[in-house]
């Protein structure tokens, strides 16, 4: 291609809303261009980098057996009553109604689509197991649409179902699809994590999330660099720290005036910090006092707080009138004689030995306090309710663990039962039963994973394509394409890349070659072959390398095949 017939508007200044690099990179290099928020355009250097992912995925799709399929974006209201997710979708799902008045959504995924699709003909299980996929607009009225492709309201998704009669079936197709995530994502030239994660309502199955790692990535995820072990911040089980032995001394009370923080009280009474006991005062729906309790370097995890107390959905903080009716005071609580709470303490705080925790009343604390001793443990929850921290033991090998952020791309889960139930999909098995489906659904955002890889590869001059993503692979500049010779010779070299199969760009623009640069590096094509009245007098061909910066010379003769050896490593 030439780019005198390339539309790719570059632009200096990038818009006032974009926070994140890979935002103002492609709005900046005409990648995409907006149409409302969260609703974009793909400009031709855009749409082509989201065909080369589209491949990858196809490929990886297919090796696996999925067979590609193109089911409606219009989806009727009745299916997704029969799931009973009508109701429960929210604002979030895009509503619309047909000149007779028929309710419509406009897919946001399509559970409900794909097992009315196939229940009514897939009747045996010797056509199991099916994997069907496709790859479409999706859409979500995000309450926060931001971060350009990251976070939209319309967007491309891969959305893979499998079909399998039995569990053992269903987890080996969940586990082919795991697979070529984890090929996909490679391929993409992208560092990530199959991080384990919590599969909410969804409940019973595994779900992962495979996540970019990226500092401006919306969730926390702990791993092991030892093990392979990662899982996001708020799921990630965590290990009973031991204590060394002490010998125990009995409890006292002290004063402690205006102590009301475990810093304070830390500098107060001089210990430290991992001697402490803090709490956390929270209330659920029906206004129960829950006071968590974790040591005084340790956070309170409030998913796991709410896993460990029956029939709490929600947490809130608590007020002080509902912490003063349990017989304590903010600031200075302790599971040590008080009431009408519910007391739940980390399996950490229980192996302490000697620790300073809350007297229940204001200006004072114990000291020497021994949970095991003088917590009440007919009347307490002990659980695994903190947050990992950086440098927390593993909990699959023991190594210490590492925080990071990261961009979740992908999400693979096993469904079991719940489409198939809800929607009366069964088949015929072997032993002449009828049973319901056993699901997996497996998704994909195709522009996400776009500003991912910008996320992990640009610098201050703009993006580095890993070369199996990049809208081209080499472009080829002549410096003064005014110049006839010029021109001539860096022709030759794009007709010889092209009928070698490189994916190659001429830029035969009449431009200032500074531009032309800048554009280059903006756009990131991973190898720029610079073509200067220097090649026409020396014959030596220069190739600049977008990631390291490295400028090489390769001889006329043998320059594709150098620059083809040179893809290769990119
Ligand atoms: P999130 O938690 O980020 O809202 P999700 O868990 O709801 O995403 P899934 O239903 O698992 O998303 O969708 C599969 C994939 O689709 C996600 O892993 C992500 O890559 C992509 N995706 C989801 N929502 C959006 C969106 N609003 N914009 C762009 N891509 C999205
Ligand atoms: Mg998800």
């Amino acid at each position: 291609m030439r780019a005198t017939e390339l539309y790719a508007p570059t632009l200096r200044e990038s818009p006032a809303e974009a926070e994140l690099i890979s935002h103002k990179l492609m709005f900046r290099a005409g990648f995409i261009r907006k149409a409302a928020g969260g609703i974009y355009s793909y400009l031709p250097l855009g749409w082509r980098t989201m065909k080369k992912i589209m491949q990858i995925i196809r490929e990886e799709m297919d090796a696996k057996g999925g067979q590609e399929i193109m089911m409606p974006i219009t989806q009727p209201a009745e299916m997704w009553k029969e799931s009973g997710r009508w109701a429960v979708y929210g604002d979030e799902m895009m509503r619309l109604k047909d000149r007779h008045g028929r309710e419509f959504a406009l897919g946001p995924t399509h559970e409900e689509m794909i097992t009315t699709l196939i229940r009514d003909e897939v009747r045996s299980y010797k056509q199991l197991p099916l994997m069907l996929y496709q790859i479409q607009n999706k859409y979500r009225d995000e309450i926060r649409p931001r971060f350009g492709l990251m976070r939209s309201r319309e967007f491309v998704m891969k959305d893979l179902y499998s079909f399998d009669k039995d569990v053992e079936g269903m987890n080996i197709s969940y586990q082919k699809m795991y697979d070529a995530y984890s090929r996909i994502f490679e391929r993409c030239g992208l560092k990530f994590r199959a991080v384990e994660a919590d599969n909410g309502a969804i409940g019973g199955g595994h779900s992962h999330e495979f996540t970019v790692l990226a500092p401006s990535g919306e969730s926390s995820i702990a791993y092991c660099e030892k093990c392979n072990f990662a899982a996001s911040d708020e799921k990630a089980e965590l290990k009973i720290i031991q204590t060394a032995p002490e010998e125990l001394k009995p409890l006292e009370k002290v004063q402690t005036p205006a102590c009301h923080t475990i810093e304070k009280v830390k500098n107060f009474l001089k210990v430290p910090i991992e001697k402490t006991i803090k709490a956390v005062a929270f209330m659920d729906d029906a206004e129960r006092l829950i006071l968590a309790f974790v040591r005084g370097d340790h956070e309170v995890n409030e998913i796991k707080v709410i896993n460990s107390v029956e029939g709490a959905n929600h947490l809130y903080m608590a007020g002080d009138k509902l912490i003063e009716k349990a017989g304590t005071v903010a600031g200075f609580m302790s599971p040590i004689g008080i009431s009408n709470a519910i007391i739940v303490v980390d399996q950490s705080v229980m192996l302490m030995t000697n620790a300073v925790a809350g007297a229940n009343e204001i200006d004072a604390h114990f000291i020497n306090v021994t949970p095991k001793r003088d917590f009440d443990a007919e009347k307490i929850i002990i659980s695994d309710i903190r947050m990992v921290q950086e440098g927390d033991p593993c909990p699959h090998c023991g190594e210490k663990l590492k925080m990071t952020r990261g961009i979740e791309v992908g999400q693979v889960f096993t469904l079991g039962k719940k489409y198939s139930e809800a929607l009366h999909a069964t088949f015929l098995d072997e032993d002449g039963t009828t049973k319901p489906f056993e699901m997996g659904c497996y998704g994909i955002g195709v522009g996400r994973t776009m500003a991912a890889a910008i996320e992990q590869n640009n610098d201050a001059d703009g993006i580095i394509w890993n070369r199996a993503i990049a809208p081209f692979e080499v472009v080829v500049v002549p410096v003064n394409a005014k110049d006839d010779k010029q021109l001539a010779f860096a022709e030759e070299i794009y007709n010889e890349l092209q009928k070698s199969g490189v994916d190659v760009l001429l830029d035969d623009r009449k431009e200032r070659a500074g531009v032309k640069f800048k554009d280059c590096d903006l756009i990131g094509y991973p190898l720029r072959v610079t073509i200067s009245p220097k090649t026409l007098e020396s014959g030596k061909i220069e190739v600049k390398v977008r990631r390291s910066g490295e400028f090489l010379n390769f001889e006329r003769e043998n320059c594709v095949k150098s620059i083809l050896e040179l893809l290769e490593t990119l």
